[in-house]
């Protein structure tokens, strides 16, 4: 039985014989005592190896092995307060199992290095902490949408449709057709709503995103959810306290990671229902007041979106876009407006969910869509669901890198994801 590294540093095994496994982090040797520290997925711990205490090929062993080296260690764990942690290993037994060569990555390295070496660098402290809380709220999510009725559905990510515009696709030979990768699950959910009522999904979504930006990546992890007999105000609800139940449950349980990153557990419990809602117009007149050179019917860059949600502790919704900025199948608010928002993230993060109502008009959708020169042949499918028991209904998509992002508070979305796919890369 091997025990986790993290049990011990809780103070499980005091005076205990344990066996742990994992990689050298640190190593150093002074005369007949050997330093070795070691990581597994839950944590650090310092053993030391005496000459007189293990047999001679292990000490040689302990003594020589480069870091990333993956050992097994028998030993006794005893309290000590200059080891980091407050306890270490003293090994009985130290075994090799698969000797590191000089690993490549050392301090201060270039960025397009680590890039190129991110086989490698996922194993460092940044990333699994990014990774840990990840996959914490991944299962919060889930712990969300089966709390309130939520089924989770499997789209496709193959698509003939373009859904979020045609000119960040990727087009690839499907058989003797042309067929996409999927940007969004979204008209798919909307089809799923009439056997299910409510669902979601958890998708990579795919984007040719042309501009180099800190926020965009070319594939992504797209968490969506659709819901029928609601509107756009009901929908927004659902997010607030989505969002405010990932804030929560990552600052009751994920304290050590958020640590790492600075982020306070505080500001996290801090948010909960109700966000701010302001409607894009009166957006507009903020940034105005704050110099941008804007004019109503314009959509906000990063920068827009970041002046308006720099100084705010909560996310905010920007509701109410003009028709000329948002896809073809949103509801419409009145003449010039969507019923729909954008929830934007503290801390100038901008953009982690794109909302709205769906329109359920046969008549407008066939007539945006022809105003769009988009091909009714493979849309059909979409607008048929509204021949057959069409309902009010809304739903919403957030990209998981984005909230991770900010709660970690990355400098770069690449950071997000363990092979960020970006415009200049898709290596390794
Ligand atoms: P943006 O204006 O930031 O490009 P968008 O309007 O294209 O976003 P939507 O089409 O509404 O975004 O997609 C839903 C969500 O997916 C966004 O709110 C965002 O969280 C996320 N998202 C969109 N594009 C990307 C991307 N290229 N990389 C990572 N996440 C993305
Ligand atoms: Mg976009």
């Amino acid at each position: 039985m091997f025990t986790p590294i993290k049990d011990i540093l809780a103070g499980k095994y005091e005076n205990q014989e344990v066996n742990v496994r994992g990689w050298i982090y640190r190593t150093r040797s002074s005369g007949k005592l050997a330093f070795v520290t070691l990581r597994d997925a839950s944590g650090i711990i310092q053993a030391t190896v005496a000459k007189n205490d293990v047999e001679e090929k292990d000490f040689e062993n302990a003594k020589k092995a480069l870091i990333e080296s993956s050992v097994k260690i028998f030993g006794v764990v005893a309290k000590d307060k200059r080891a980091p942690g407050g306890y270490e290993i003293r090994a009985k037994k130290f075994e090799l199992i698969g000797k590191a060569d000089a690993f490549p990555i050392t301090e201060y390295q270039s960025e397009e290095f680590l890039l190129d070496k991110r086989h490698l660098w996922i194993r460092s402290r940044e990333l699994m902490n990014v990774m840990k809380i990840k996959a914490s709220l991944l299962k919060y999510v889930r712990e969300w949408f089966n709390e309130n009725s939520f089924y989770e559905v499997t789209p496709p990510t193959i698509t003939p449709n373009a859904c979020e515009g045609g000119t960040t696709l990727f087009e690839f030979n499907y058989f003797d057709k042309k067929a996409f990768l999927s940007q969004s699950a979204q008209l798919y959910l909307e089809a799923l709503i009439y056997s299910l009522e409510r669902v979601w999904s958890l998708t990579p979504s795919f984007r040719a995103e042309k501009s180099k930006t800190r926020r965009h990546l070319a594939e992504y992890w797209h968490l969506e959810a659709e819901e029928a007999w609601v509107g756009n105000e009901e929908n927004m609800k659902l997010q607030e306290e989505l969002i405010s139940y990932i804030c929560q449950s990552l600052a009751k349980n994920n304290r050590d990671e958020l640590e790492f990153f600075k982020r306070k557990t505080e500001t996290l419990k801090n948010i909960e229902p109700p966000f701010e809602r302001i409607k894009y117009e009166k957006a507009v007149e903020i940034l105005k007041n704050k110099d941008f050179d804007l004019n109503y019917g314009m959509d906000f860059g990063t920068k827009e979106e970041s002046a308006l949600c720099s100084d705010i502790e909560k996310p905010v919704f920007i509701t109410n876009f003009p028709k000329t900025v948002k896809p073809f199948y949103m509801k419409e608010a009145d003449e010039k407006t969507y019923l729909c928002a954008d929830l934007l993230a503290p801390e100038g993060y901008g953009e982690i969910i794109g909302g709205s109502e769906r329109e359920t008009d046969y008549n407008k959708l066939v007539e945006r869509m022809k105003k769009q020169n988009m091909s009714m042949k493979d849309y059909e499918w979409y607008i048929d669901l509204r021949k057959y028991g069409s309902v009010q209904h809304s739903g919403f998509g957030l990209g998981v890198e984005r909230i991770v992002r900010w709660v970690c508070k990355l400098e770069h979305i690449r950071d997000a994801i363990p092979f960020p796919r970006t415009i200049n890369r898709v290596y390794p």
